[in-house]
């Protein structure tokens, strides 16, 4: 499946008064908010139905909760599936989808929603008409023009963890990283690794090949890193090619806009590092984010739905998974497969109001089954 992709764009509103341009606006039947595990499902189900979408995902990768917060630990409750990995779940979702190669946009979170008119009477197709559009603008600035948007966004947007001391806020994105984008902008630098995930452990020995001096910082001895990778972690240390420190960052010691150096609290003592460039990898939080502000029915943060539609109190805006609420809502993976599937048939005539949808099973229709037998 391609990523970043920017298919089915059309001209309209490229042009400015000013001659500049903006990216196109995409128009599609519909959008998938989120590329958790409900997110991938409800791709292959637009397809199966024969309606374009296009995901966006706030993260650079999809998979969700799965894949950010247990992609080692097994899930045996999925129908026909007596036992996968998480992550394992993820990659077989991503296969399922793969065949209709709708296009992925990953770091993009949803930002703005308004119900547009529909299209200018000169882009109409004969017989086709579309009453209702709506347009979702994204935090870079993409535009998507859709009949229906379908929202899989779990707990909401998921953003690190951050530091909670004062002198961090006017250091980030400069010498206070939440993720590694390019490793070369740490070369012979010194740098602090703190956290004790997969991340902080894999970036902390990663580095330590091209950086002045590595030092990891972890509030205890114990890791939630893979065996493999702490073993390898304390191998490096023992040979002296980077330090372990189990502490807590206590204070950021700054010259001017740059950092001069960390004090870690260790059991007994403060203990005071000289750094060029601090890494703070402690996990991703959920924020409810923009989408709560959508003018929706909300219920404690999630999105009411009508359980026979998965329509939400906005016409055309549809929930499933962990972010959809209704009585007896189980935040299982089982349960947002069935919603998307079900909002997914009454967004179709969203997108095609004129088309009665006939029920036909995917072995029964001859285009699907040879796209989904050949893929
Ligand atoms: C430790 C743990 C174990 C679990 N075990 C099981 C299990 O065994 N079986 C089971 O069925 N369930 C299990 N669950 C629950 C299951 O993971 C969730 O029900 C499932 O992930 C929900 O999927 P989702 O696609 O709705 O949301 P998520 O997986 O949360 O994915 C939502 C996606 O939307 C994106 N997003 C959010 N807001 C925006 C925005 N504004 N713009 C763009 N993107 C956005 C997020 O970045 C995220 O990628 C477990 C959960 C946890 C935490």
């Amino acid at each position: 499946m391609p990523t970043h992709a920017t298919a089915s764009a059309t001209p309209d509103s490229c042009h400015h008064a000013d001659g500049s341009t903006r990216p196109p606006v995409i128009r599609t039947d519909i959008l998938i908010i989120g590329a958790g595990p409900v997110g991938l499902f409800a791709a292959f189900q637009a397809g199966v139905l024969g309606l374009k979408c296009e995901l966006i995902d706030v993260l650079d990768r999809a998979g969700g909760q799965c894949t950010e917060l247990y992609p080692e630990k097994p899930i045996y409750d999925i129908p026909a599936v007596p036992g996968c990995l998480a992550q394992d779940l993820v990659d077989r979702l991503l296969e399922q989808c793969a065949p209709f190669a709708f296009p992925m946009h990953f770091n993009e979170r949803a930002n703005g929603l308004a119900e547009v008119a529909a299209m200018p009477a000169a882009e109409h197709t004969p017989g086709h008409e579309h009453a209702h559009r709506l347009l979702v603008t994204t935090d870079t600035g993409k535009r998507f023009n859709v009949a229906a948007v379908l929202i899989c966004a779990g707990a909401g947007a998921f953003a690190p963890q951050r530091v909670a001391l004062p002198e961090a806020a006017a250091l980030e994105d400069r010498h206070l990283h939440y993720a590694v984008r390019d490793t070369a902008r740490f070369a012979g630098k010194r740098v602090v690794v703190a956290g004790g995930g997969d991340s902080a452990l894999d970036w902390a020995l990663a580095l330590r090949k091209t950086a002045a001096r590595v030092t990891l910082v972890h509030r205890r001895e114990g890791f939630r890193a893979a065996d493999g990778t702490v073993a390898e972690m304390r191998a490096a240390v023992a040979a002296g090619e980077m330090d372990f420190v189990v502490g807590m960052l206590g204070a950021l010691k700054t010259e001017g806009e740059t950092l001069a150096g960390v004090d870690i609290r260790t059991r007994d003592d403060t203990v005071s590092l000289p750094a060029d460039e601090l890494i703070a990898l402690y996990g991703l939080v959920s924020e409810p984010g923009p989408i709560a502000h959508w003018d929706l029915d909300m219920r404690a943060g999630r999105i009411l739905v009508d359980t026979s539609t998965y329509e939400s109190s906005r016409r055309g805006i549809f929930a499933a998974g962990d972010i959809a609420f209704y009585a007896n809502k189980q935040k299982l993976i089982l349960s947002g497969f069935h919603e998307a599937a079900l909002a997914l048939r009454r967004a179709y005539h969203y997108a095609f109001p004129e088309k009665a949808l006939v029920h036909v099973h995917t072995s029964n229709n001859a285009t699907l089954k040879e796209k989904l037998t050949h893929a």
